[in-house]
């Protein structure tokens, strides 16, 4: 496995690598077994794994988050390479940014609601990332999680906008044991939220399972009101939506689908999940 950091670098391992199928792997590190799900994933389907790990200040709304965002990358180049990896790409700031990027995208509702809307700015600086490393690596796949349910759907937009060419590969999200959906920023909650943190994947199943019997206002403010029991967590959205359109809606539709999106504030982290309801 090749650990590189400079765009030249990048660029003289992959020419190594021509004709060959490529996928790819975006991340910020503080890996996980989440994480390490999608490059299994692509060491089965592609002859080249390449992951970058690059903790993109232009997504982060908050100057204190992108400050504590976990950073462990010894320990991720370890599991990178037991799983497999080619090449790592752990590129400074300033190799994925040589000019500021003021790109502004357009992507309809699915960036304006959810994470959206409540973190500002946040799915621009998602698309200027993804789109300079599609453009630096060209995968002919790229694999992301569903645990980023918007995200997704972002990407989406992204590549049909920018007519990449490639196939987005969502993969299922991984959870604790005990539910929690996996995440960098787990590490970061205190000892209290951490263990009243599973109330939002118990929620989630109960309004699975609430789908389609209960009025989908109803459903939702049930499921606030479990997340919330106990007074530690804070919800900042729980949603149902239409998977295609993110639009938040009021009725059920089993053809369409419908599907829940959740963020939650413990204490000073802020954690995300999601579910397909129906
Ligand atoms: P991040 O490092 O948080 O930017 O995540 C990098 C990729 O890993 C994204 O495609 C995430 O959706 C995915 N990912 C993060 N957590 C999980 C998880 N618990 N299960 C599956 N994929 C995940």
């Amino acid at each position: 496995m090749k650990t590189i950091g400079s765009v030249s670098g990048l660029q003289e391992a992959l020419g190594a690598e021509k004709g060959r199928s490529i996928g790819f792997v975006p991340t910020m590190g503080a890996l996980h077994a989440g994480h390490i799900s999608l490059v299994e994933r692509a060491r089965k389907e592609n002859d080249v794994v390449v992951v970058s790990i690059f903790v993109n200040p232009s997504q982060f709304n908050d100057p204190n988050d992108l400050l504590s965002y976990p950073r462990t990358p010894e320990q991720d180049v370890r599991m990178l390479e037991q799983a497999g990896a080619d090449i790592v790409f752990i590129p400074g700031v300033e190799e994925v940014y040589p000019e500021p990027d003021n790109r502004r995208f357009d992507f309809g509702l699915l960036d304006k609601v959810m994470e959206g809307a409540t973190r500002p700015g946040h799915f621009n600086g998602v698309a200027q990332v993804v789109s300079r490393l599609f453009e630096l690596v060209r995968p002919h796949r790229t694999y992301f999680g569903d645990k980023d349910f918007q995200q997704i759907a972002v990407v989406r937009e992204l590549v049909r906008q920018l007519r990449f060419g490639l196939e987005i590969v969502e993969c299922p999200m991984v959870r604790e044991g005990d539910g929690l959906a996996m995440s960098s920023r787990n590490a970061l909650l205190e000892p209290e939220y951490r263990a009243v943190a599973p109330q939002i994947y118990r929620a989630l199943v109960k309004a699975r399972s609430a789908a389609g019997t209960v009025s989908v206002g109803e459903l939702e403010r049930q499921a606030v009101e479990d997340i919330e029991a106990g007074g530690l967590l804070k919800v900042i959205y729980f949603y149902v939506v239409d998977p295609r359109t993110l639009e938040h809606v009021s009725d059920w539709d089993k053809r369409r689908g419908r599907h829940a999106c959740v963020a939650v504030q413990a204490g000073n982290v802020r954690l995300i999940d999601n579910m397909r309801l129906m």
